[in-house]
């Protein structure tokens, strides 16, 4: 950049350039990031609202940059899927988060689920079944422990590779959860034909509670119709005890969000886990 003229210098300081330089340089970055061992999980409790114990845990991933420092999720995991890295990424995330929850089970009457984020590139990826035994088979964790979470978009894609792939990963034995529920393509009939165990209703619906009637209408017609179809409800992003208190009443079985607590590394997963019941 040294002998670059004017105007070059000129055209390197307008921001698109910058935004498109930066998102080349993340893109370079990321793909080292792996092998650096720059990616590493943060873990949020999913706490069961009548036993008001943590039944299960999910993973978020966060890139300690060298240089930018810690970058969220939503901003590189698009990249990571644009790119085809979150193939590895996403593998990484779940031998690693398999290891951390099988240190966790006490080995008594309190198993605890391990929740993962499955991108659609991964859930499109025929090695994703074969990928997901192995893991469980190296970190010791038994099937039903472990929580896969898909979005609607990636159930929505192809209907036939979708259910082909459902069957693969229900005959492992795996928990399934749909998240972000509410925000995608909710076809009723596709909900009863997938075979879930759970859904996560979106942040976006919570927020406003429990003044925001609307969302308060929605959320307590989701809870309704998953229970009607033998389904699990979580609610996400709970920030306050009155959000808490709602969803109590409403019948929603768990409940994650910042009031109960933030993600978190996984020696204070340790200690909440030691000081059952949390709530
Ligand atoms: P998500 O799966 O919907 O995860 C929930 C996000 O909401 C997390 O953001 C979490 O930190 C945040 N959150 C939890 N409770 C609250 C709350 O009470 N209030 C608010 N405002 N936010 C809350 P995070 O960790 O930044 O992750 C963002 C997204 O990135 C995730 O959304 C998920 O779609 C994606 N992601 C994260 N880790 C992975 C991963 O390992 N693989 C894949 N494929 N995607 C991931
Ligand atoms: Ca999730
Ligand atoms: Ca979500
Ligand atoms: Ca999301």
């Amino acid at each position: 950049a040294k002998n670059c003229g004017k105007n070059n210098a000129k055209l390197y300081s307008s921001s698109l350039t910058m935004q498109i330089m930066s998102h080349v340089q993340l893109e370079v970055g990321l793909r080292k990031a792996l092998q650096n061992g720059e990616l590493y999980l943060l873990y949020q409790p999913q706490i069961d609202v009548g036993s008001a114990t943590i039944v299960s845990v999910e993973a978020l991933v966060r890139w300690r940059h060298p240089e930018r420092g810690i970058i969220s999720p939503t901003e590189f995991i698009p990249l990571a899927e644009e790119t085809g890295l979150i193939v590895p990424i996403g593998e990484w995330v779940l031998r690693t988060a398999c290891q951390q929850a099988r240190l966790w089970q006490h080995g008594d009457d309190r198993p605890l689920r391990i929740a993962v984020n499955l991108s659609a590139k991964q859930f499109k990826d025929e090695n994703l079944s074969q990928i997901v035994q192995s893991a469980l088979q190296d970190s010791g964790m038994p099937a039903g422990l472990l929580e896969l979470e898909l979005t609607e978009g990636t159930l929505m894609d192809d209907a036939r590779a979708t259910m082909q792939t459902l069957e693969r990963l229900r005959s492992i034995g795996v928990y399934l959860s749909i998240d972000d529920f509410g925000t995608g393509y909710s076809s009723m009939n596709y909900l009863k034909r997938f075979n879930v165990s759970a859904l996560k209703i979106d942040r976006s619906f919570i927020t406003g509670l429990p003044q925001d009637s609307e969302n308060a209408a929605i959320t307590r017609a989701i809870i309704a119709m998953a229970h009607g179809l033998k389904l699990n409800v979580v609610a996400e992003g709970v920030e306050t005890g009155e959000q808490l208190q709602m969803l109590e009443q409403y019948g929603c079985d768990m409940v994650q969000g910042y009031y109960l607590g933030h993600p978190s590394p996984p020696e204070n997963i340790a200690l909440m886990l030691a000081n059952r019941p949390v709530l």
